[in-house]
C-alpha cells in the first residue's frame, strides 16, 4: 500500500486578521503549515506529501517544502477544488490518500496511522471527537433569535476533524461529485454522498483547528515548553565600593544614616549594582560597566535605582521579567537590620515585583579583610527571571518605563 497525504493549505483564511494567510502564521516559532507537513512526513505509514498552496506561496516555496518527498500544487477557489488539485498531483501508484487541513498543526503520527489503517480496511475513515456537551438543534425564534428545536442524542454526535483517509478510488469518486457541483465542507461528506461507509476513528483533543486568535493562543499554550509555559533563567551579581568621608551612604536606593558613604562615579549604590549585574547576567545581556560606563560623564552621580529600573525594562524587551531576588550585603558597620525592609521594598519597586519577592540579608565579615575592617561594603545578588509563553512584547508593555540616569 502506498499512501500520499494531501495537505490542504490553499485558502487565504484571513479570519485571524493577520496580513499573512493563517497557515503561514507562526506557532511556537514555526509556520503552522510546517507543523502539518512535518507531522505527515514523520508518520511511518505516509510515503509522500502533496502540499496545496496559495499562488504566492507556490511561487516562492519555503525551504521546509523543498523535499523529494513533497510535491506542490496550486490551491483552488473552494476547499474541494484544492483537494481536487492535490489529487491530480498524487504520485502514480498511490493506493490510499489521507487529506488534512493545514490549519490543524497539532495532528500526531498516532492519529494519522489509526485513520489510515481504518481506511485501508474498509475504504474510508475520518478522525472525529464524540460530542461531550449536550447537543441542541436550533430553529429560528423571534427575528434575529434562535430557540431550541430539539435535543439530539449525544451518543450519536461526532465532531469531524482531519485527517480523513480514503482508498484512492473512493476519493476520486468524491472529487467527481464535487466537480458536479455538490458543495461539501469536507471530503467525508462527498464520500457519504457516493454511498461509501465512512468509519469514525477516535480523534484528538489537541488536534484543534486554528481559525481565530483564541485558537492560536490555545495552540501556543499546547506547544509551549513545560513548566507552566515559562522559561526560567538565573543570574548572579557582585559589587564592592570603598567607604569614604563626605558621601551619602545609599543602599538599594535607600539613604542609610552613617558618617561615611561609598566612593564611586555614580551614587555608588553597591546593592543596586550587584542586582543590576545579576539581571543582566540572567538575560546574558552584558554587564553594568558596558551599559553605564564610568568613563561617561552622563552617569556621574547617577541614581543607581533608576539604572536598575532601566535594566529591568531592557530585560523586558528581551521577553523576560523578574520573579524574585535574594541579596547579601556585607558591611561591618552600619548595622543594617533596621533598613533591610526598606531596601527590599525599594528594590522590589524597581524590579516591578511584590515586596515579598525580594530578600535582603546583612552580614559582617567578622573583622576579616578590608570589608571586615570597615573600609568597604560589598553585595552579592541572585535573581530569577522568567519568559512567559509567547511573552516578549507583553512583558515589555508591563515593565516600568525606562528612566534615564
Ligand atoms: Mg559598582
Amino acid at each position: 500500500m502506498s499512501v500520499t497525504a494531501i495537505i490542504a493549505a490553499g485558502g487565504r483564511g484571513r479570519r485571524l486578521g493577520a496580513a499573512v494567510p493563517k497557515q503561514l502564521l507562526q506557532l511556537g516559532g514555526r509556520p503552522i503549515l510546517q507543523w502539518s507537513v512535518e507531522a505527515f512526513l514523520a508518520a511511518r505509514c505516509v510515503d509522500h506529501v502533496v502540499a496545496v498552496l496559495p499562488p504566492d506561496v507556490l511561487a516562492a516555496p519555503p525551504a521546509y517544502l523543498q523535499s523529494d518527498r513533497v510535491t506542490l500544487a496550486a490551491g483552488g477557489e473552494r476547499r474541494q477544488d484544492s483537494v481536487a488539485s492535490g489529487l491530480a498531483a498524487v504520485p502514480a501508484g498511490t493506493s490510499l490518500v489521507v487529506v488534512h487541513d493545514a490549519a490543524r498543526p497539532l495532528v500526531d503520527a498516532a492519529l494519522i496511522e489509526r485513520t489510515v489503517a481504518a481506511a485501508a480496511e474498509t475504504g474510508a475513515a475520518i478522525a472525529a471527537l464524540p460530542a461531550r456537551d449536550t447537543v441542541k438543534q436550533s430553529e429560528p425564534g423571534a427575528p434575529g433569535d434562535k430557540v431550541i428545536a430539539r435535543t439530539l442524542p449525544r451518543e450519536s454526535i461526532h465532531l469531524a476533524q482531519t485527517p480523513q483517509a480514503f482508498r484512492i478510488e473512493v476519493l476520486e469518486e468524491a472529487v467527481r461529485l464535487g466537480r458536479e457541483g455538490i458543495e461539501a465542507t469536507d471530503e467525508a461528506a462527498l464520500a457519504e454522498r457516493a454511498g461509501v461507509p465512512v468509519r469514525l476513528v477516535e480523534g484528538s483533543a489537541r488536534n484543534i483547528k486554528i481559525t481565530t486568535p483564541d485558537d492560536l493562543a490555545i495552540a501556543e499554550a499546547l506547544v509551549a515548553p513545560k513548566g507552566g509555559g515559562t522559561t526560567l533563567r538565573i543570574g548572579t551579581g557582585y559589587d564592592l565600593h570603598r567607604l569614604v568621608e563626605g558621601r551619602r551612604l545609599v543602599l538599594g536606593g535607600v539613604v542609610v544614616p552613617f558618617d561615611r558613604g561609598l566612593a564611586g562615579h555614580s551614587d555608588a549604590d553597591v546593592v543596586c549594582h550587584a542586582l543590576t549585574d545579576a539581571l543582566l547576567g540572567a538575560a546574558a545581556a552584558g554587564d553594568i560597566g558596558q551599559h553605564f560606563p564610568d568613563t561617561d560623564p552622563k552617569w556621574a552621580g547617577a541614581d543607581s535605582l533608576a539604572l536598575l529600573r532601566e535594566v529591568t525594562a531592557l530585560v523586558a524587551t528581551l521577553g523576560y521579567r523578574p520573579v524574585n531576588a535574594d541579596l547579601t550585603v556585607i558591611a561591618e558597620r552600619p548595622k543594617l537590620g533596621a533598613h533591610r525592609e526598606a531596601i527590599a521594598a525599594s528594590l522590589a519597586g524597581a524590579l516591578g515585583v511584590p515586596a515579598d519577592a525580594v530578600s535582603v540579608k546583612a552580614k559582617t565579615n567578622e573583622g576579616m579583610d578590608a570589608t571586615g575592617r570597615g573600609e568597604a561594603i560589598a553585595a552579592h545578588a541572585v535573581v530569577l527571571i522568567e519568559r512567559a509563553a509567547g511573552g516578549g512584547q507583553r512583558a515589555a508593555r508591563e515593565a516600568a518605563a525606562p528612566v534615564r540616569g
